[in-house]
């Protein structure tokens, strides 16, 4: 097939085959690829407008056995003066934070505690939600809950089901970076396959879950790992029934690895910014059954942010108060919320303040 029928077929949103996805990315023109991307984009979300966020990041404990080599957030139990585990008081002071910010959701997110199992989540969840009931719980990820499963001889469909009940509202796609087994294996030995990432999402979208789907590039991977991770997703996102949302939204960004030990034990090549605006593009040409694409300015600083808006995202994720993860491996970038408003219209939409069901939300942070 050639590139001009490929771009019809891709533009008619009918599914590309893996060789024909390859195909696009490597021989299309970029400005092509930016623009195919983008009539997509504008066919899946018809508005000029790109949605932002408020939420905050919580880090409830930095404990994990998992030991992925990328990342420099974690330690071990034994690690007395740098481990720790988030105390009430300590929650309640970023709620009140995140209130004051205008913001309605939690990111959750920690490590793979050794000695957590079941009881110590619903806890968490249930003392969160005591705290302000209002408040959404964008909580864990496919490695946390098949951890917690295991830990508490639990299925992922019970488990999910305890924690939904104790007051979870959505999974983020977290601990998927490249599903593939074989960069798994040498990355981070400790999370569960891509089997298992599978099947936790899979549990997730049958009950009605809202989910998120994520992908970390530019390390050992293949670009026929990514697309093939592409095509995981896009299959994952096909399986779900037509009622529930499934994978709400597609989230990629280069992996930040200053410091880590991935960046001193293997030659890595650090992406570039065209690569990123490419597989935002690619992303959204395969993925046309998932309506949102992030542009993951948090990552790639706000002018590559501003110009993801132009190949294929239609939403500019969240002003993030309190990353720690991908800061502590070198991403630096921060936007507010007028700065991320600013950088929105400056790349020429309209900027909408969203909740978490990717939904427009009353602002009360209108700045400008
Ligand atoms: S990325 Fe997550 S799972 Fe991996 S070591 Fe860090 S905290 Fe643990």
């Amino acid at each position: 097939m050639n590139l001009n029928t490929l771009y019809k077929k891709a533009l008619n949103l009918l599914p590309l085959t893996k060789d024909e996805a390859l195909l696009l990315y490597n021989d299309l023109p970029p400005n092509q690829l930016f623009s195919l991307a983008q009539q997509i984009r504008f066919i899946k979300v018809p508005q000029k407008r790109v949605s932002w966020q408020i939420d905050r990041n919580i880090n409830y404990t930095n404990v994990c056995i998992s030991g992925c080599l990328f990342c420099n957030f974690h330690c071990k139990l034994s690690e007395r003066e740098k481990s720790y585990t988030i105390r009430t008081d300590e929650l309640k002071e970023k709620i009140l934070q995140l209130r004051q910010l205008g913001g309605d959701q939690i990111l959750l997110q920690g490590g793979l505690h050794p000695q957590y199992n079941i009881h110590y989540y619903e806890e968490l969840l249930s003392t969160i939600k005591s705290i302000d009931p209002n408040i959404k719980l964008n909580a864990f990820g496919p490695p946390e809950i098949s951890h917690i499963a295991h830990l508490s001889s639990l299925t992922i469909k019970d488990t999910l089901k305890r924690l939904v009940k104790a007051g979870l509202d959505t999974l983020p796609g977290a601990g998927a970076e490249i599903l593939s087994d074989r960069v798994r294996k040498l990355l981070s030995p400790g999370k569960p396959s891509v089997t298992e990432w599978c099947n936790v999402m899979e549990e997730a979208h049958n009950m009605g879950l809202g989910t998120t789907a994520t992908m970390v590039y530019g390390h050992i991977e293949t670009l026929e790992e990514r697309i093939d991770h592409l095509f995981t997703i896009r299959e994952l996102q096909a399986k779900k029934m037509a009622k529930n949302p499934g994978f709400r939204a597609f989230i990629c960004w280069p992996m930040q690895i200053e410091g880590t030990k991935l960046n001193a034990r293997f030659i890595t090549s650090k992406t570039t910014s065209l690569e990123h605006l490419k597989m935002v593009a690619i992303s959204r040409i395969i993925l046309n059954n998932i309506t949102h694409i992030q542009a993951s300015w948090l990552t790639v600083g706000k002018e590559i942010g501003m110009l993801a808006l132009h190949s294929g995202a239609d939403d500019m994720g969240s002003i993030m108060i309190e990353e720690n993860v991908v800061s502590s491996a070198g991403a630096d970038h921060k936007m507010g919320s007028e700065e991320i408003q600013r950088t929105i219209i400056d790349a020429g939409f309209e900027p909408w303040l969203r909740g978490q069901d990717y939904k427009p939300r009353e602002s009360s942070v209108s700045l400008l």
